[in-house]
């Protein structure tokens, strides 16, 4: 299913050529910090089933408690965030779901970094929760 989205000025825009291989909210403090919300909502693409327009901007977040960098990718008109990148994992794309035009099949298979939620966040139980970043 072909899925589009964009920051919110408009100047970025994407379309996604393939399901999600993976679905998660992160609540690490870097996801809060940068989002300046409580949480990352997050799906996972190969990024050649990712197609970009407009230009993305760049912060190499180094400040991560695994030690990996993160590298953040937004529009640098507006600030949001459109996706995060692993230096593990190259060829993904952990889009920021906020940014999809249409959010309503979005659902987390699990959270991550639940060690750093904020206090009024309510779990659902039936959802796998991670202390950190998920096993594997
Ligand atoms: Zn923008
Ligand atoms: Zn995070």
């Amino acid at each position: 299913m072909a899925r589009s989205g964009g920051c919110l000025c408009g100047k970025v825009r994407y379309e996604a050529n393939a399901d999600p291989l993976m679905t998660g909210v992160c609540h690490c403090k870097n996801c809060q910090k940068q989002a300046g919300t409580a949480f990352s909502t997050l799906a996972a693409f190969q990024k050649a089933d990712l197609a970009f327009s407009g230009e993305l901007s760049l912060y190499e977040d180094s400040d991560t408690d695994t030690g990996n960098t993160v590298k953040r990718f937004f529009c640098g008109t507006c600030g949001s965030p459109l996706y995060s990148e692993i230096s593990a994992q190259p060829e993904m794309a952990y889009l920021k779901t906020g940014t999809l035009d249409d959010t309503d099949d979005f659902v987390a298979m699990f959270h991550c970094w639940s060690s750093a939620k904020q206090g009024w966040v309510e779990l659902n139980p039936d959802v796998p929760a991670f202390e950190q970043n998920p096993p594997g």
